[in-house]
């Protein structure tokens, strides 16, 4: 296949829309159009993974974290991005990251903990606004359902747990065909009325054109009625962050002990612990103290992130407890989803997960 199916594949769980402005997620290095027969999947794209590559003769390094994260303005070396950057080109291996995309989805990286530690009723913690958006139409009552069935199947009325949502009512619609026209209903050059049904459909707007197309396609009219309406209420779906719940409430340690077990971390950096059982747990992949406050309004009692500053512990406030388990560790199960994601849909396609332990942070006991 050609990178650009996988790529697009990915995107279509994590769109590039989806990612915060600072960020640089999508193919950093390489021709969307190459074919490919392999991939490497890794947190950190560097030197190592590259050298890892080039062993396995891979095509495609699939990183969570976009090895150019600013501009670059010169190409000589100079440090590991640029040698990083000239290494692939060098060796034709393409780079791709997928990172505040796939931290925003409700199937991401933070979702990733929370299977990790077994939460359920899991949902966003943050969820974002202005992403989804209302389409109206006008259909002939007798194509309402046709009409209705594609735009379902395109991915429009899916709210939370329930799909295939819509709101109708019936009215009349008029027009006047000229010379020119093949109306499907009515005579040229007299004004027409017909038994209609406005439809609305809420979805993503990510999914928009794929959506106008299916209504294009099954609508039998020749000029076609819509309305597109912006919504600014916020995607349950898309968002920083996770909230979950332990099926069995537990005691504070033993969850911690759980968390350092289950997630692989040397050193849990924790604020005061209570002395209650923990229930409710909020989770952020990476660095996640900008999302405190969400974290303490949800009511979590436990919020599980990374890169916590000294300073920015005190703000827990006896509200939280806030446990820092590191950005690696947080965050190295993405590298398992990625492959689960990517198998699901190209089950023959070689993946390698990467060898290299690319956290830059040693501990010493
Ligand atoms: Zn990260």
């Amino acid at each position: 296949m050609k990178i650009k199916d996988l790529t697009d594949y990915l995107e279509e769980i994590a769109p590039l829309s989806y990612q915060e402005s600072y960020d640089n997620a999508g193919l950093i290095v390489g021709d969307p159009n190459k074919e490919i027969s392999s991939a490497l999947i890794c947190l950190d794209c560097v030197e190592e993974v590259i050298d890892e590559a080039i062993a396995h003769n891979i095509d495609l390094i699939i990183a969570h974290h976009p090895i150019v994260f600013k501009g670059l303005k010169k190409l000589n070396g100079k440090d590991y991005v640029e040698r990083v950057v000239i290494k692939a080109i060098k060796n034709d291996i393409a780079i791709y990251a997928i990172h505040t995309n796939l931290d925003h989805v409700s199937v991401g990286v933070s979702k990733k903990i929370c299977d990790k530690l077994g939460l359920v009723n899991t949902r966003v913690l943050a969820p974002k606004d202005n992403l989804l958006k209302k389409l109206v139409t006008f259909v002939p009552q007798s194509h309402k359902e046709q009409v209705k069935d594609s735009i379902f199947a395109a991915g429009a009325g899916k709210i939370g747990n329930y799909s295939e949502c819509s709101f109708e009512v019936n009215g009349q619609g008029n027009f006047k065909a000229n010379e020119d026209a093949d109306p499907f209903v009515g005579e040229k050059n007299k004004r027409h009325t017909e038994d209609e049904t406005r439809v609305e459909f809420i979805y993503p707007a990510t999914l928009e054109k794929a959506i106008i197309n299916a209504l294009l396609k099954s609508h039998p009219y020749e000029e076609i009625a819509y309305d597109i309406y912006a919504l600014t209420i916020s995607y349950s779906e898309v968002g920083a962050g996770m909230i979950g719940e332990l099926e069995q409430p537990m005691k504070e340690a033993d969850f911690l002990k759980m968390v350092k077990n289950n997630m692989k971390a040397d050193v849990i950096r924790h604020t005061k612990l209570f002395d209650k059982e923990i229930r409710k747990v909020a989770v952020c992949g990476g660095a996640g103290s900008f999302l405190l406050k969400q974290a303490i309004s949800s009511g979590a009692h436990i919020y599980i992130s990374a890169d916590f500053k000294y300073h920015e512990f005190f703000d827990a406030d006896g509200k939280i407890i806030i446990a820092d388990i590191g950005h690696f560790e947080s965050e190295q199960f993405t590298q398992d989803l990625l492959l689960e994601i990517i198998q699901k849909k190209f089950p023959n396609f070689a993946l390698r997960l990467t060898v290299q332990n690319t956290n830059p942070i040693k501990y010493l006991s």
